[in-house]
């Protein structure tokens, strides 16, 4: 009897638990007094655990190729059938998956419950600090207690979220074993401005489509919904760029988001739209022209940017009035001088190089009999559910294999 330990009682840990077969010794160590709370918060609460669309672009590693073999038809189906083996039914909303019931506890008790049924002894409000390979056993020092095993898994998560001074112990451990860390940056996060005009537009929501500019060159783009804050821009289409960003930031690049509020038009020529819906209006002003289609606050703040008066006409603006306040609607470019904090990111990018690990079965190809699966590796995804489906996938992948023979 192989005697297993898991680091770590998030998603992937969970789901490795879940995987052991139950004829090993396993015990499961969470730092925490409780496991899978982050589970909790996922989705606003909802937990939006699965995406229809498995499709890798939405997956960001600098060794995607070995995501792909993880990401296969065969294991989605099979973390899918799992969830049904725990009796959640799925409710689906453009191909994301909730649990049926929308509570994001939903998830974290079935996996718990799972666990339990599986034998595991779970330890919580325990920290490991240290592990050290001695022949075939491991050594796993922690705050409490030294533990032996004969097979551990790394399931520490990254450095997102939680305001912990000792998040890094997971990567400290996997670089002690010969492990490469790809450098950890806020992903899923909200990206900060110095520029003064923020002030004057927090609190704006607005369809929109964000584009990262890099020296004038359009890096990606998102479409949704943008919150404007007083230190800069959120949201859903901003986090889905915020990792890339973080990377052009860190590489000391310049960036700008070029913000584009009118998404929905898609004619080509928004001067001439303009100009063609003046002819329809009354003796409105141009600040209520606008209105008609911008929020309220940000029309009065592309007026001041304009230099044009709330108070006079559509008709009585030059050429280069009109011209400049087109270009605040369709390009809004913001200067990103950083991303939010770790414990305001969703996710981590970076982690533990990929191409390190065995794609079949998560196991180290430093350290034998060692996995490391979730967040912690060199693996994230955008909004939609894909961070938690990599966590379910290397979680099973890791716990299907670590107790076999060979
Ligand atoms: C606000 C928020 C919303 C999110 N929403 C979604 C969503 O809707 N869909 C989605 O796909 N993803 C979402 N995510 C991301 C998702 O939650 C993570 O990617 C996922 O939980 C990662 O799983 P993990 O097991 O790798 O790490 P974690 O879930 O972070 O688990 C790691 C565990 O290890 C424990 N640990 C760490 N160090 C030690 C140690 N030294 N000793 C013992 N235990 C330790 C931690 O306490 C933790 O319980 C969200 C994240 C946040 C913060």
């Amino acid at each position: 009897m192989k005697k297993i330990v898991i680091i770590g009682g998030g998603a992937s840990g969970l789901t490795a638990a879940s995987f052991i077969p139950p004829n090993n010794k396993v015990l499961l160590l969470e730092k925490r007094n409780s496991c899978g709370k982050k589970i909790l918060v996922t989705g606003n609460g909802r937990c939006n655990y699965w995406n229809e669309n498995q499709d890798l672009k939405y997956y960001h590693s600098e060794n995607n190729e070995v995501l792909g073999l993880i990401n296969t038809i065969e294991n989605r189906n099979l973390v899918l059938n799992f969830f049904d083996s725990l009796g959640i039914v799925p409710y689906v909303k453009n191909g994301y998956y909730y649990p049926y019931s929308r509570e994001a506890s939903t998830i974290r008790n079935a996996l718990l419950e799972q666990v339990i049924r599986n034998n595991v002894e779970i330890v919580n409000d325990i920290t490991v600090t240290k592990i050290m390979k001695n022949g075939e056993k491991f050594t796993i020092i922690t705050d409490k207690s030294n533990i032996e095993a004969d097979c551990v898994i790394l399931a520490t998560g990254s450095l997102a979220y939680y305001k912990d001074n000792d998040s890094n112990i997971g990567y400290n451990i996997a670089k002690s074993f010969g492990h490469t860390i790809v450098k950890v940056l806020p992903s899923l996060v909200q990206l900060k401005t110095d520029q003064k005009f923020v002030k004057d537009w927090a609190g704006v929501r607005s369809d929109a489509v964000v584009t990262v500019l890099n020296n004038g060159k359009k890096l990606k783009s998102e479409e949704g919904e943008i919150l404007l804050t007083d230190y800069g821009i959120s949201g859903i289409c901003v986090f889905n760029i915020s990792g890339l960003v973080a990377k052009l930031l860190d590489n000391k690049e310049e960036v700008t988001v070029s913000i584009n509020f009118v998404s929905w038009y898609k004619e080509g020529n928004f001067l001439s739209w303009l100009e063609i819906r003046d002819k329809k209006v009354t003796n409105i002003t141009v600040l209520e022209f606008l209105e008609g289609f911008l929020n309220s606050k940000l029309t009065k703040l592309i007026l001041k940017l304009s230099n044009v008066s709330n108070n006079c006409y559509w008709k009585d603006l030059n050429v280069s009035q009109k011209e400049r306040i087109v270009s605040y609607i369709e390009n809004f470019n913001v200067k990103i001088t950083a991303t939010n904090s770790f414990d305001k990111a969703q996710v981590c990018s970076g982690g533990v190089k990929l191409n390190e690990i065995d794609p079949l079965t998560m196991e180290s190809r430093k350290v034998k009999d060692l996995y490391i699966v979730g967040e912690m590796l060199d693996v994230d995804g955008d909004c939609g559910g894909y961070n938690l489906s990599f966590a379910f996938m290397s979680g099973m992948l890791a716990g299907k294999s670590v107790s076999r023979n060979d």
